[in-house]
């Protein structure tokens, strides 16, 4: 199935993607010696330390702050081992981490227990804000900013994906068969943090039968979505939903760590991925833990991948290339895409023929060709006219372009451009 998806990414097929109906059981990974934190929180969102090398720290304390209140706890009781620059696994600039050397890495329960039912809502915003919680999205934000974009205004619907997004992705499938039973609790969670009068699952075939009944006991709608890329993407499941283009739609772990956090006081340590290898076929799903290297979770699954093989932080659709397997892992990298030498689309730079493939496959209708043209001559202020916000980054337009014109790197390039020129 999978590699029908490859042959797709490489512009053979109809613009439609198989997704996996199927999960293997998440395996967990013992933490290294060292675990890097990044300060980065999301767009233009950055953390100053308030620790220094040398500093013992206890499970909860805060790493990093800014004028705001946002926070970086510690999820451990540890040795700050440096402060440092780190490797940003999406293409961005170096940011700043710290280092930790942990004393042990067993989930320390550091918060007073809530109760997500009866608590108020303010004491559970305030746990989400001090647990440090961010979204498991492809770029992470701060999750209470993201259920709540507009400040103190309710959401009318909330969506939570109790599915995967992406071709070979099934890291959270597996994370709904071991958790299936909290998944209700969290949604309801989140459905009062946000104010949602409307919580909706979006599920796969898979997952429907894993929550139905807890679900429509507790007047939580099912959103069966097709399992076709690129169905599983925000904008498409929140139209498909009938809801207005402002739904935060919110990743099953990102909800699970929120009722962790109330529920058992803990600081989200670990990612669930899903780590795809050489020929496409799923390895393994992982529970790794937050700030492990690329290159130590490829070394526990034996893979030294070779000089001219490529190693993506993400799925094989939206997910980054990496030059040095020094990244880090993070809440929004759900899966490790390996891809041989000799596999890789070869991009170039040849002029655009104007086909109008780009456009016809793009799901939100961009012009996507002049947002290249735009983006390759840095005319990066000319893509804002042509709505570049509105790319959900499905790749789909790199993976038809006739002459392989690399749209997503060049789409990704205008975006990171605008936002530092911010
Ligand atoms: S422009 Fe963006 S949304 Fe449209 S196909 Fe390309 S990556 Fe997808
Ligand atoms: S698919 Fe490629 S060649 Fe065709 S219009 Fe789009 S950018 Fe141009």
């Amino acid at each position: 199935m999978f590699k029908n998806s490859i042959g797709r990414f490489l512009g053979l097929q109809p613009p439609r993607l198989p997704l996996e109906a199927g999960a293997l059981p998440i395996q967990s990974i013992d933490a290294p010696k060292l675990l890097s934190f990044a300060l980065g929180r999301g767009a233009g969102v950055g953390l100053s330390a308030s620790v220094a090398a040398g500093d013992e720290v206890d499970a909860g304390q805060v790493l990093a702050t800014d004028e705001v209140g946002r926070v970086l706890p510690s999820p451990y009781r540890a040795t700050v081992a440096t402060l440092s620059t780190s490797v940003n696994t999406r293409g961005g600039r170096p940011g700043q981490c710290v280092v930790l050397q942990p004393e042990n890495t067993s989930p320390a329960k550091v918060f007073e227990v809530l109760d997500p039912e009866s608590a108020d809502v303010e004491a559970l915003a305030g746990r989400v804000r001090e647990a440090g919680l961010l979204s498991a999205a492809l770029r992470p934000a701060p999750l209470l900013e993201v259920l709540r974009p507009t400040g103190d205004a309710d959401q009318e619907t909330l969506i939570v994906m109790v599915m995967d997004r992406e071709p070979g992705v099934s890291a959270t499938l597996a994370l709904v068969k071991e958790r299936g039973a909290q998944v209700v609790p969290a949604a309801k969670l989140l459905g009062r943090l946000a104010g949602a009068k409307r919580i909706l699952l979006a599920v796969s075939e898979a997952s429907l039968e894993l929550v139905r009944h807890p679900a429509e006991a507790a007047g939580i709608e099912l959103l069966t979505l097709p399992l076709e890329y690129p169905e599983t993407l925000d904008p498409l499941v929140v139209q498909r939903a009938g809801a207005d283009p402002s739904t935060p739609v919110i990743m099953l772990e990102a909800a699970l760590a929120a009722l962790d956090a109330v529920r058992e006081g803990l600081i989200p340590s670990t990612k669930v991925l899903t780590l795809i290898g050489m020929d496409g076929e799923p390895l393994a799903n992982y529970r790794v833990p937050l700030g492990m290297r690329l290159k130590e979770v490829l070394d526990h699954a034996g893979i030294t991948p070779g000089d001219r093989d490529k190693v993506i932080a993400g799925g094989p659709m939206r997910g980054y290339a990496q030059f040095s397997l020094d990244g880090v892992i993070d809440t929004g990298t759900e899966a490790l895409t390996l891809v041989a030498a000799g596999s890789m689309v070869d991009w170039s730079t040849d002029p655009c023929v104007n086909c109008g493939r780009c456009i016809e496959a793009c799901p939100t209708h961009l012009q996507v060709q002049l947002i290249g043209r735009y983006a390759e001559f840095e005319l990066f202020d000319r893509t804002v006219e042509l709505e570049i916000d509105e790319c959900i980054e499905c790749g789909l337009c790199a993976a038809v372009c006739t002459v392989n014109r690399p749209l997503l790197q060049l789409i990704r390039l205008a975006k990171r451009e605008l936002e530092d020129a911010q």
